[in-house]
């Protein structure tokens, strides 16, 4: 069970007692990942930037701005992914009085004594979603991570290229990696291409120039086209008000029924995502409401869904042994006990 860690004031905060980076060999994709940044930051750097603003001032010093904000803001998001902590369940509520905490003999006495809250998501029996590992009950949309050993709070997936889980807190700084990453690639490769082209046409040209910018243009094209595939799913994700794990959960689903519990509406789910500031949507600033367990509101359509859908045939195909089975193999997260009836809702 967690222990108490009254030096935190956030209490969905990781027992500050438990080492964050305890395995260095899961460091090694971060270290591959700056490593990459470096390399390509400085091809550009000395064998674009350098030799435009030597041809012509103007041009190459507006590329060498934009180019190195860009690559702070990558780097800014980045970092904060890393050491942000995604938020795991609280001990106790925010009034000090109810718990999160559970033991497995006494969870039938608890059931209606503890954190209750509006958890929507319950085993197909009825009970509350707990987890066994950290004896804990579970909030809406968590889940426990085996690499991370630990519930993350709203989780998405866990991410070994930034040695975290994606989850409620560090979600919006995971989306704006994404697209200034993405940002940054293409514009590396749509103002290179140039330098790249003179440099295989010019006979003068040093045999190193040639294949370093080759090179150089080749990686950042193939970063750029794979990374934007990606970053398109997860925004597509964010306007559907889905996580990954819900995604793979409706996979399973008919057509009909594609639509998340969670969907807030276009700008409402952007704001649950990014912040409700829309001026600072594209900082790397934490400005995300709400407390990452309690996701019923007047805008959600969680209130809107009605007691007939418990235990349809939906239902059982979603939660059925062999579906988790295959998202925990996907996701590297054992969805323990994820027998989800997250249409047994409020009913109005
Ligand atoms: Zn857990
Ligand atoms: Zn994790």
């Amino acid at each position: 069970m967690a222990s108490a860690h009254p030096l935190s004031m956030d209490p969905s905060s990781p027992d500050p007692s438990k080492p964050r980076f305890g395995e260095p060999v899961k460091l090694l994709p971060v270290i591959f990942v700056f490593g990459s940044m470096i390399f390509l930051w400085s091809i550009y750097i000395v064998y674009h930037c350098l030799p435009v603003i030597a041809a012509s001032y103007w041009p190459g010093f507006f590329e060498l701005i934009v180019f190195n904000v860009l690559t702070g803001l990558v780097l800014t998001c980045y970092i904060r992914c890393i050491l942000q902590h995604p938020g795991t369940i609280p001990d106790k509520d925010l009034s000090g009085v109810a718990t999160w905490e559970c033991l497995p003999q006494d969870e039938s006495k608890l059931k209606y004594t503890s954190c209750e809250g509006d958890a929507q998501e319950k085993k197909r029996s009825g009970e509350r979603r707990t987890c066994k590992w950290c004896s804990k009950y579970k909030p809406d949309r968590c889940h426990h991570c085996r690499v991370c050993r630990m519930c993350i709070l709203k989780m998405d997936h866990h991410c070994p290229w930034i040695y975290n889980c994606v989850g409620f807190k560090n979600h919006k700084y995971f989306m704006l990696l994404l697209f200034y990453g993405t940002l940054c690639l293409f514009f590396m490769v749509w103002t290179m291409m140039p330098s790249a082209l003179k440099a295989t046409r010019d006979p003068q040209s040093p045999f190193t120039d040639v294949m370093v910018l080759v090179f150089g243009e080749s990686i950042a094209t193939i970063l750029a086209v794979l990374l934007s595939m990606f970053s398109a799913f997860h925004f597509w994700l964010m306007l559907q008000g889905m996580t990954t794990i819900e995604y793979c959960e409706k996979s399973k689903k008919d057509s009909s029924r594609k639509r998340s519990h969670y969907n807030r509406g276009l700008l409402g789910n952007i704001c649950a995502s990014l912040g409700d500031n829309p001026f600072l949507w594209l900082l790397p600033c934490n400005n995300v409401g709400g407390d990452g367990i309690t996701y019923v509101s007047e805008d959600t359509p969680l209130r809107l869904c009605s007691n007939k859908d418990v235990g349809s045939p939906l239902e059982k195909s979603l939660t059925s042994p062999r579906t988790l089975q295959k998202m925990e193999l996907n996701l590297g997260s054992p969805i323990i006990d994820n027998t989800l009836t997250s249409s047994k809702l409020l009913g109005v």
